[in-house]
């Protein structure tokens, strides 16, 4: 996973509250992305709720049998192979 780091230059309140949505918006399209990629089996995949991994990708189920984590996985499978 490839993360941006960005250097928030700007000297005014506003300025820097302009600057972090730009970062923010930046990882939350990086993070999309990688799950999507991980949803296709492209890439290692990390549970962001219960830390489960697989380095093949995305698998059907959380691999913690949680209901709420594989409703998820399924939500984000369904999405990736929409977009690919
Ligand atoms: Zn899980």
């Amino acid at each position: 996973m490839f993360i941006k780091i960005t250097t928030v230059k700007a000297d005014t309140h506003e300025g820097i509250q302009e600057e972090l949505k730009d970062v923010f918006a930046g990882l939350d399209q990086a993070t999309h992305d990688w799950t999507m990629r991980a949803a296709r089996m492209e890439c290692g995949w990390i549970c962001a709720s219960c830390s489960g991994s697989d380095y093949r990708g995305m698998p059907d189920e959380c691999a913690h049998g949680q209901q709420w984590c594989t409703d998820i996985i399924t939500r984000d499978k369904k999405a990736a192979y929409a977009l690919s």
